[in-house]
Formats: C-alpha cells, sequence, structure tokens
C-alpha cells in the first residue's frame, strides 16, 4: 500500500537503502534473533547494551559504510555524499518505514546527527579530527552529545556545567543527563559555561568541547531506565574535574549554543521523517490485519470504528509528509525555516504517535505483543514528544516568530 508517491529525485538511492537493509539489518536481527528479542540479553544488569549487541550495531554501521550509505548525509569534508535536507527526510523515512520498530538495528544504518559525522564535527580542530575522525566516518566509533543537565532541559541556557582555563586547556566540571548513547561513545560534545555573564544574558558564554570518553573524571554513572525497557540508551554523565586541551573546543569559545542549534535543526527533521516512516509502518500493519481477522462473521474492515481512525490517521501522515518535505526543500535552498522545522517536528511526532496508537487498537491485543513491536514504535514517537524540543517549545517557537512578525501566514 502506498500513501504517497516517493520523490523520483532518489528513487535509486532509496532503492539501494531498501536493499541493504534487507540483507545487512533484517537478515542480522533474524540470524540473532534469540539474542534481540530477549529484552534481557539486550541489556545488562547496568542498563547498557550488551557488548553482543554493541557489536551487531557495529557491524550495521561499518557494513553500510562500506555500502556507502552510513556518510550519504554527512558533510563531503568527512567523506560524506552531502546529499542534503530532502535526501536526510526520504532516508530517515524510508528506514523507519521499512524497519519500524521491529528490525531497529536499522536505526544505527545512517550516521545520525548525535552519535555519528555530523556538521557540528567539521568543527573540529585538526588535531582531534586526525586522531578521532577515521574511527567515526567508518561507523566502528560514536559520538554523543551532552547538553542537557538535571536544571537545565527546555531551558538549556540553565546549564551550569562550567569549563575554566587552566595552563594550556580547560577544565569541565558538572552533571549532564538524558544524554543518548553517552555508554557507548567515543568522543561526546559537551557543552558548558564559558561565560558566566553572557551565559546568564543568553548572549553567547557557552562553549562546545571535544571531550574523549576515556578522559580521567569522565563518567557515565547511570543509564535511565526507560517506559517498556530493560534497559536505556540515555546516560548520565559526571564531569569531574575533566581536563582537555585547548584544541578541543569545538569552532570558537563561546558560540556552542549556535552550534548545538545547527544539530537540533537536523534532529527536528530526522524525527518529522521518524513520525512518517513509523507511521506508515505500523498503518501497512494495521490496514493488512483488518483484512484478515474476522469478529462477529465479518471483517474488522467492516468496521468504521476501527478504520476510520486509520482514514483520519492516512490524512495527517500524508499532510505530516508534505510538510516535512517543504521543511527539507527550505533548509536545501538555504533558508533557515525555524517555523517549518517546528511545524514539522510537532505535527509529524504527534500524527506519527497518534497513528501507531489506532494501528495498536486495530490489531486488539495482538497490538501489544514484542513480535508486532508496535508498542516499542509508540515509545519510540512518543518520547520525542519531549525530545529535541518538546511539542510545547515547538509552538512556543511558532508562536514567536508570528507575533513577533518575523513570518505570517
Ligand atoms: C529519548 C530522549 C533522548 C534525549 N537525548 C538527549 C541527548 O542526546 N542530549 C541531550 O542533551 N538531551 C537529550 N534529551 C533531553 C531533552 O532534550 C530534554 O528532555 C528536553 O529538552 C526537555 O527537557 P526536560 O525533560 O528537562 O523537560 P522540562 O524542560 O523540565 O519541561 C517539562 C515540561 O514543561 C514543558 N515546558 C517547559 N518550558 C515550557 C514553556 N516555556 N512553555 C510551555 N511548556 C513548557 C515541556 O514541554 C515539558 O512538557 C533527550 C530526551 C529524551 C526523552
Amino acid at each position: 500500500m502506498a500513501l504517497t508517491q516517493q520523490s523520483a529525485l532518489d528513487d535509486e538511492i532509496l532503492d539501494g537503502l531498501r536493499a541493504f537493509l534487507a540483507a545487512e539489518v533484517v537478515a542480522r536481527h533474524e540470524r540473532h534473533a534469540d539474542l534481540l528479542e530477549s529484552p534481557h540479553r539486550v541489556h545488562d544488569a547496568t542498563g547498557r547494551y550488551t557488548p553482543e549487541v554493541e557489536q551487531l550495531m557495529r557491524e550495521v554501521r561499518t557494513a553500510s559504510a562500506e555500502a556507502g550509505y552510513y556518510l550519504m548525509l554527512a558533510p563531503e569534508s568527512m567523506g560524506g555524499a552531502a546529499l542534503g535536507h530532502e535526501a536526510l527526510f526520504l532516508a530517515w523515512e524510508t528506514i523507519f518505514r521499512e524497519c519500524g520498530a521491529k528490525y531497529w538495528l536499522g536505526w544505527y544504518a545512517v550516521a545520525h546527527w548525535t552519535k555519528g559525522p555530523s556538521p557540528l564535527l567539521e568543527h573540529l580542530s585538526p588535531a582531534v579530527r586526525d586522531r578521532h575522525l577515521p574511527a567515526i566516518v567508518s561507523g566502528e566509533r560514536t559520538t554523543c552529545f551532552a547538553m542537557s543537565e538535571p536544571d537545565a532541559g527546555s531551558d538549556a541556557w540553565m546549564m551550569r556545567t562550567r569549563a575554566v582555563p587552566i595552563p594550556g586547556g580547560w577544565r569541565l566540571d558538572g552533571e549532564k543527563q538524558w544524554i543518548s548513547n553517552a555508554a557507548h561513545a567515543d568522543l561526546a560534545i559537551v557543552f558548558a559555561v564559558t561565560d558566566v555573564e553572557a551565559a546568564a544574558a543568553r548572549r553567547g558564554g557557552i562553549t562546545a568541547f571535544a571531550v574523549p570518553t576515556d578522559t580521567p573524571g569522565f563518567d557515565v554513572f547511570s543509564v535511565t531506565r526507560m517506559f517498556g525497557q530493560a534497559g536505556g540508551h540515555e546516560g548520565i554523565v559526571q564531569l569531574a574535574g575533566v581536563e582537555v586541551p585547548d584544541d578541543h573546543v569545538l569552532g570558537e569559545v563561546g558560540d556552542g549554543f549556535r552550534l548545538a542549534l545547527l544539530g537540533v535543526s537536523l534532529g527536528r527533521l530526522y524525527n518529522a521523517a521518524k513520525g512518517v516512516g513509523l507511521a506508515r509502518w505500523a498503518l501497512e500493519k494495521a490496514l493488512a490485519y483488518v483484512q484478515e481477522r474476522e469478529t462477529f462473521g465479518k471483517r474488522v474492515a467492516e468496521y468504521q470504528g476501527i478504520t476510520f481512525p486509520l482514514a483520519e490517521s492516512a490524512m495527517e501522515v500524508h499532510a505530516a509528509r508534505l510538510v516535512g518535505l517543504d521543511c527539507a526543500r527550505k533548509l536545501d535552498a538555504g533558508l533557515p525555516a525555524r517555523m517549518e522545522l517546528a511545524m514539522a517536528k510537532a505535527y509529524a511526532t504527534e500524527a506519527g504517535a497518534r497513528a501507531v496508537d489506532r494501528a495498536m487498537q486495530a490489531h486488539g491485543a495482538m497490538g501489544f505483543t514484542n513480535e508486532l513491536a508496535l508498542a516499542e514504535a509508540w515509545q519510540a514517537l512518543r518520547s520525542v514528544l519531549v525530545a529535541d524540543g518538546s511539542s510545547e517549545i515547538l509552538r512556543r517557537t511558532i508562536l514567536k516568530q508570528l507575533l513577533d512578525g518575523e513570518r505570517e501566514l
């Protein structure tokens, strides 16, 4: 079932990506079903991924790097194909639609902006680049993005992690929370206050640092267990007297907040594509199921109480896809598209979570089984109504643009 047509632009690349996912992701899941379908073997007692699972993730990343997909969105300066924002949307939509939440190793097939080569890493100094980038680009090693703190989430300017100058470098102290991939990353991009007054005035004063995670004082002391999972992906990071040389500053001192927003923008488009892709995957399953399943002598497809919500979601997902593509094209044209990024991320993730919820209902009790993984898809989307700019913060951004007269409807 095709809810909408794919753009002709990237058909060949997307066909190749689909073939890669079938050969390297779905097949790997089937070979390792005993491991991957057992939550207590996916995570260890501390909530981290087990070494066996980490190895499978690494295999997907490195196979994808060799096949040319891992770096398809990464900058040319890192050997990437820099295909742009429309390609970003289409690639991630394809991954989530093909793999759903069942074949989740596919979520590692293209470098994600917080975990792999991204435009943020273009700001690494030549020395740090030479030391760390080759293993990140090959998919062997990964990164994390450490911005949020216990008292600084939506309002990131409130961060308390401090970096103070020392001879030849900086010393960092503080605590970061909700940091995806922190427990497995080799290099962390850490944001810290370097000028208290400027940060308090929300005019700079925050600097980004490249911190190798084996630096003394860098400790992921806990991985937060999330709803429905035996472990988690988000770590709490303690920075206790972490010392890094001057050349580990990313970009310019005091310019970290601007760099963070560059990354967050990519995250908003990524999450919009995730909403559309997972929704299409779930709706396709539901449409197939209601045509097979019979109750009271009729196919469930004949009950409009179940099928009208699916039609409702088909409308919403089609609209979300167009909003996401429009946003991506504006970014490709060099426009800031702040309002479109907020609209695309909020609308697509909310529509996606509703679509998955409706697909679960259409499946009856089957909708909650690990076998179908619909609940995992719902969880993955429900949590991004908070991550990367919550639904409320995105509405705030839209309104600010409209009320300030920067944009009109
Ligand atoms: C799955 C997941 C992965 C994450 N990964 C990372 C990561 O890799 N790196 C990282 O740095 N952070 C990460 N985060 C953290 C994320 O960025 C924060 O959770 C987010 O910024 C919200 O902050 P908070 O959770 O502290 O909520 P709060 O900021 O405390 O907000 C609480 C509630 O109040 C609402 N609210 C807050 N301010 C306003 C306002 N002005 N108007 C209206 N409503 C408001 C919020 O929308 C929310 O519903 C992740 C979070 C999740 C859930």
